[in-house]
């Protein structure tokens, strides 16, 4: 085992998402740590929860990466008093490194949507929008037509298991083939889903009124809507940054640890009220 250097491992990840791809309200890149820290063990995981933190360090952690930023809006104190400051004071007193790669992830290829898109069993994929030159969204084919209920089911085998679960849109029975995807929340795609021509839309975080406006102007058609969970969407991108960090460090004579987190982030812990999973083969 031979450690890098945080700034060869900060190089690697900026290569495979450059900062300058991020939205201009993110914020990405090195949260902690210092430059020259040698890296052995790699930690992946979507949010940098306090708990998430101290699963790295009992790991042996020297470097955390993470999807969603840990410090989105201005900081006067990390003081342990709130919860960010102990995060942050966790991390420093355990020397561990806090890398983020957020929406420069989520656009990049391969990324957080590519990943949700190879869940879905998606082929012939392209992005679902193209903003300035930027795929945003990926939409693309299954290899032969499913009813929408085997297409969630066969999704919710490959997604992590939230207790929140996956909410569909749209009757069970009806024959899907063409999927747009995007990983975390997605109600703003909703003119691009309808553009693509896709039969069902596999997103998290729906709001009420987006999604019903989405179900009425389709009136009861396409796109139908899967709501498979903000965390559940993204964590499917861990393993493919896992791979793509060890593939660009590949020519370093290294052999750097990583590790999975095991923890789910998903706020919601439990469900109590739900109508049955099988009455749902309404029209709308
Ligand atoms: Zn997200």
């Amino acid at each position: 085992m031979i450690p890098l250097p945080l700034h060869e491992v900060v190089a690697a990840f900026e290569r495979l998402y450059p900062p300058h791809t991020a939205s201009s309200w993110d914020r990405v890149g090195l949260v902690s740590g210092d430059m020259d820290q040698p890296v052995s063990l790699v930690h992946f995981a979507v949010d940098p929860t306090l708990a998430v933190i101290d699963e790295a360090r009992a790991a042996g952690a020297d470097l955390l990466v993470t999807h969603h930023p840990l410090l989105l809006r201005g900081v006067h104190s990390v003081a342990t008093t709130s919860a960010k400051g102990a995060s942050v004071t966790a991390l420093i007193v355990n020397h561990i490194a806090l890398f983020v790669a957020h929406t420069n992830a989520d656009v990049a290829s391969p990324g957080v949507c590519d990943a949700l898109a190879s869940a879905c069993g998606l082929v012939e994929v392209g992005p679902l929008e193209v903003v300035d030159g930027v795929g945003h969204g990926r939409v693309g084919s299954l290899v032969s037509p499913l009813t929408l209920r085997e297409f969630v089911q066969n999704l919710s085998l490959v997604l992590p298991k939230a207790a929140a679960g996956i909410r569909v849109a749209g009757p069970a029975d009806a024959l899907v083939s063409r999927v747009a995807v995007v990983g975390g929340a997605g109600d703003d795609f909703f003119d691009a889903v309808r553009a693509s021509g896709a039969d069902v839309y596999v997103t998290a975080d729906l709001r009420h009124h987006p999604a019903l406006e989405a179900r009425e102007e389709a009136r009861g058609g396409t796109p139908y809507l899967v709501d498979a969970g903000h965390w559940a969407t993204e964590w499917l991108w861990l393993q493919s940054a896992r791979s793509e960090l060890l593939r660009e460090l590949a020519g370093r004579g290294t052999s750097l640890n990583t590790h999975i987190c095991t923890l789910c982030t998903d706020p919601w812990d439990f469900v109590i009220g739900a109508a049955t999973g099988d009455n749902n083969g309404g029209t709308s």
